[in-house]
């Protein structure tokens, strides 16, 4: 099956550079794309075309960092520091997880709201129950959303209704793991955090993603309380990474969460791994966690993308998680003198960045999947003079809204 779109194609195909073209094409065959250009190419020619005018044909956004189960407990708890945030809040929030109906109704709608603000791809955390996730990915398969879900693992400093021993959280992992038969939503290794997995089950899952090589998704240095907590629980660790380290769940791929307070060593590693940071902007504002040095990070070669973490984030648009991102960097920047990030580099950290986890190229490259979405600007403020494609992208991101999102096509279908 061909697809062909045209419109204002604007794409990032390098941190920091938005390449567009005006009244462009772009074609996909089965899925795959396979021309993006000014003109379209001889052999297109005949075939429909999906005409979007004006508008602007956008990459869709990749979120690779959201706790599902946190969706009903957005905007709650926002006056609590991470731990008491974990005890007061989420923990009771996920147990109810363990009722398949409640888990059903939330995750629909999670899911058709993920496609309706534009997010294709997504790396996320379930709760402990293996039934939940299981509804959690049918859900997301069937809405459209594609990418990673992790049943989460924690056999200790849990609440005890939601808490699993060792035993039991490795057997029904593999339990779990012999139930995924999604085409476009696949199983993630997920411990929590170190505090909330004793080292038999660290060391279990670490033996899981060897023997199944399976991708590994976890916390990482998010905030101070909890930095020195790990620090106590394995003295024998210089820093909080040598605790996935030991138990195999360092890798190339392996996605960690936050990194707020990763010294200059910690970074190294990451980079020197391949470990893949997921800056979470909003979530580290709004329970005091500190403020990521993304531009540090990157300028030392680590992979950088974005996350909502919702709950701890309260915005599943990544719209806004892009601006949140360009923000939160300039207060960054006003306290150090480091430079912010601009609108074209933290657009690129939400969408090209993201996508290149499940093997995107630089922007909408040929031979990559399609995942794109079409921006109607036309009901934003008028502008007193005519605007580049640049400057409607901005501010697009700036003032999205759901409605602005006309189309959505994720792995080369239309979901929206
Ligand atoms: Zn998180």
């Amino acid at each position: 099956m061909t697809t062909i779109l045209h419109g204002n194609i604007l794409h990032a195909p390098r941190f920091g550079e938005v390449s567009a073209i005006p009244k462009g094409y772009l074609a996909a065959e089965d899925g795959a794309l396979t021309y993006v250009g000014e003109t379209l190419p001889e052999q297109y020619q005949g075939l429909p075309v999906e005409d979007w005018g004006d508008r602007l044909i956008l990459p869709s956004f990749a979120d690779l960092h959201l706790h599902a189960p946190q969706y009903v407990m957005l905007g709650m708890g926002m006056d609590l520091p991470l731990l008491d945030w974990l005890n007061t809040y989420t923990f009771r929030t996920e147990a109810r997880f363990a009722d398949g109906d409640f888990a059903r109704k939330v995750y629909r709608k999670l899911a058709r709201e993920l496609i309706a603000w534009g997010t294709t791809r997504v790396v996320m955390f379930s709760s402990i129950h293996t039934e939940a996730t299981w509804i959690l990915m049918e859900e997301l398969e069937a809405a459209g959303v594609t990418g990673y879900v992790g049943k989460v693992n924690m056999d200790r400093n849990s609440s005890p209704d939601y808490q699993e021993t060792c035993e039991e959280s490795l057997r029904e992992t593999e339990r779990w793991l012999d139930g995924c038969h999604f085409a476009h939503v696949r199983p993630i290794l997920t411990p929590r955090f170190t505090p909330s997995c004793s080292d038999g089950l660290m060391a279990g899952l670490g033996k899981l993603a060897r023997e199944r090589n399976l991708p590994v998704q976890s916390h990482l240095s998010e905030n101070r309380g909890e930095v020195a907590w790990v620090k106590e629980l394995h003295p024998d660790c210089g820093r909080y990474w040598e605790t996935y380290a030991k138990f195999g769940l360092w890798k190339k791929g392996t996605l960690m969460a936050h990194c707020v307070h990763s010294d200059q060593a910690e970074q190294a590693a990451m980079a020197e791994a391949g470990v893949v940071a997921v800056h979470c902007a909003a979530s580290n504002v709004n329970i005091c966690s500190g403020t990521a040095p993304v531009r540090q990070l990157v300028d030392r070669g680590v992979w950088v993308a974005l996350g909502s973490d919702i709950a701890g984030g309260d915005q599943l648009s990544m719209a806004a998680n892009v601006v949140l991102t360009i923000r939160a960097s300039k207060v960054k920047a006003m306290e150090t003198g480091a430079p912010f990030l601009t609108v074209p580099e933290a657009w690129y950290l939400g969408t090209t960045a993201g996508h290149r986890y499940f093997g995107g190229g630089e922007g909408f490259a040929l031979g990559g999947r399609l995942h794109a979405m079409v921006v109607d600007d036309s009901a934003l403020p008028p502008p007193a003079r005519e605007l580049s494609l640049q400057e409607r992208l901005e501010r697009s991101l700036y003032l999205m809204e759901k409605d602005c999102i006309a189309a959505v096509y994720s792995d080369g279908r239309r979901v929206k």
